[in-house]
Order: C-alpha cells, then structure tokens, then sequence
C-alpha cells in the first residue's frame, strides 16, 4: 500500500515571526488536510508545549523542532533541529544564548532606524511579536504601521535586509559547528535548511558547506523548501542523496507576515510525502541508540 498521507516539516507560530498561535497553526494543519507538522520556531521551543496538546487532540502529529540562525557571511544558514530533547539543559541554555544575541540587536537597529529619521521605538516592535521572539518581520510591520514602508517588502529592502537594507545589523551567533552539534548533544536530527538562502553562487560551493557540515554531524537537507525555484529541487536532492543524508521538505509557513506561502505548499504547490517523515524518524532512532 502506497503511504498518500502528506506532511509540512517547516512553519512557524507566533513564538516567533509567524502570525499563527500554535493551536491556530496545528489548527491550520488539520483544515489542510496533514497528517504531520514540524513547528520550527526561529531560536526557541516556547511554541511546541500548545502544538504538540493541539496536535494531540486533533489527531495532527507535531514533530517539535527548532530553526537555529547560525552565524555565516554572505547568506544565511539556518539549521533545523528535529527532536531534540527539548528538557536538555544545554541546549535551552544555547538557544537563551543565541536569544541574547536576538535581543541585542533589536535596540540598535531601531536607533538606526531613528538616525535616519523614523520615528519607531522598540515597544512599537515588541506589541508587534506580541510577547514572541521578535524577528525583523515585526520590525517590517511596524514600520508599515507607522507609514515608513507602503509594503512589507519595502521595510527588508530600504532597511532590514542584510547585503543592503539601511539598519541591517548582523546579530550575534553561535557558528555552524555550534548550531549542529547542540542539536545532536540534544538527541536532536540536524538539518540544512533552504539552502538556497546560503547565497552561493555554484552548486559546488553549496556542497563544500553541506560537505564542512557532514563533520559536525548535519544529517540532512531540506530540499523541498516553499521558496525554492522547482528548478534547484532536484539539484539540492542530488546532493543530499550523493552523500547519504535525509531529503526533508517544508513550506516555512508563516502566515500572513509571507502571504503568498500556503501551509503544506509553499508558494509552488509542492506535495511533501509522508515518507520523508519516516527517514528522519529512523534516523532519529539511529542516533538516539
Ligand atoms: P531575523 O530572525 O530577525 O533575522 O529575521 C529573519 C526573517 O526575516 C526570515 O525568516 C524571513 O522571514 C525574513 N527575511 C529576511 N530577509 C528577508 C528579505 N530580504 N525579504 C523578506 N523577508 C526577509
Ligand atoms: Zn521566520
Ligand atoms: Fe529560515
Ligand atoms: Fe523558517
């Protein structure tokens, strides 16, 4: 019998920068039809308590999660951490790290932002994440709120993005190495996230860091990411498979603050199969052993 049953391993909730709660995002999974969901947060777990009771009573299985920003120049790299043990103390004291590496950031950004004659104040950013981990999306909706940007687009382009944005500021980070190995010391399932993000310009470079990765101990790549042009799909397969690592997929839901991001599809209408879901699951097993 074929397994039809079809899964996200990627959104975010409102204990980040997305703008569902955890019950609303698990309630969203139902509606939509999964019978599996990974709430990935930027840097935190606080959300997964709520999905996985939601997850419990709807009959939607959580996969909890965390979505790890770690310090790389030039892009982004963020790891997702499948299963850790979310109790370890180690690894919650790495994530209130890099929390206080989040934190420390967001008044200087808003000071530059007031140098260059907004008039927006860090509670205006922090009624926005409404008691979340604040991220720059809610730095882009209050500036909209307050007429600076006519789209949100327009905050990340004029003054968030990194490579450009005005009042970029890079936070502070743990280094890949950290990133992965806190994941695995949790009993946790190291994944590669959107490489594409990473910014590099060849293939090649894209394999030397999944390759400088592999050492630290990254067990797989998410290769069916919402964003990802259905053109680099089967590039990133190929290299995951080439190397014996997981292929994961997930839409990085985050509701409206990336509208155009449907739970379970991403923006190309991508089907993320069950089975992806039972690999992570065995290699969890492996590594737990
Ligand atoms: P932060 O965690 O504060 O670094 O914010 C990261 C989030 O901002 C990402 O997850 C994206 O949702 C969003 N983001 C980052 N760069 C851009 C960009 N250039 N355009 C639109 N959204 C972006
Ligand atoms: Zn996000
Ligand atoms: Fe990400
Ligand atoms: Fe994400």
């Amino acid at each position: 019998m074929t397994d039809n049953r079809l899964i996200d391993l990627h959104a975010h909730t409102t204990a980040s920068d997305g703008s569902l709660s955890p019950r609303e995002l698990v309630e969203a999974a139902k509606e939509a039809g999964l019978a599996a969901l990974a709430v990935c947060d930027h840097d935190t777990t606080a959300g997964l308590a709520e999905a996985m009771a939601t997850g419990e009573e709807l009959g939607v299985e959580i996969v909890p999660s965390v979505e790890i920003s770690a310090l790389y120049e030039g892009g982004t790299m963020h790891i997702l951490g499948y299963y850790s043990d979310i109790e370890d103390e180690r690894f919650q004291e790495g994530l209130r790290d890099i929390l206080d590496g989040r934190n420390n950031r967001n008044p200087r950004v808003i000071a530059r932002l007031n140098e260059l004659g907004i008039d927006i104040t860090l509670d205006d950013v922090i009624a926005e994440a409404g008691g979340g981990v604040i991220g720059r999306p809610h730095m882009a909706r209050a500036l909209l709120k307050k007429g600076a940007v006519s789209t949100l687009q327009e905050a990340f382009d004029e003054y968030l993005a990194s490579g450009g944005g005005k009042a970029f500021i890079l936070k502070e980070k743990y280094p890949p190495e950290a990133c992965v190995r806190m994941i695995v010391e949790a009993g946790g399932v190291p994944v590669l996230a959107h490489p594409k993000q990473l910014r590099r310009k060849t293939l090649k470079e894209i394999e030397a860091v999944v390759d400088e990765l592999i050492q630290y101990g990254l067990a797989g790549v998410e290769v069916l990411h919402g964003e990802c042009e259905p053109e680099r799909i089967p590039e990133y397969e190929g290299i995951a498979r080439e190397r014996g690592l997981l292929v994961t997929g997930g839409s990085d839901f985050h509701g409206t603050s990336k509208p155009d991001i449907l739970l379970g599809r991403g923006r190309h209408d991508y089907r993320i199969p069950y089975a992806y879901l039972d690999a992570l699951k065995a290699r969890h097993a492996e590594i737990a052993a």
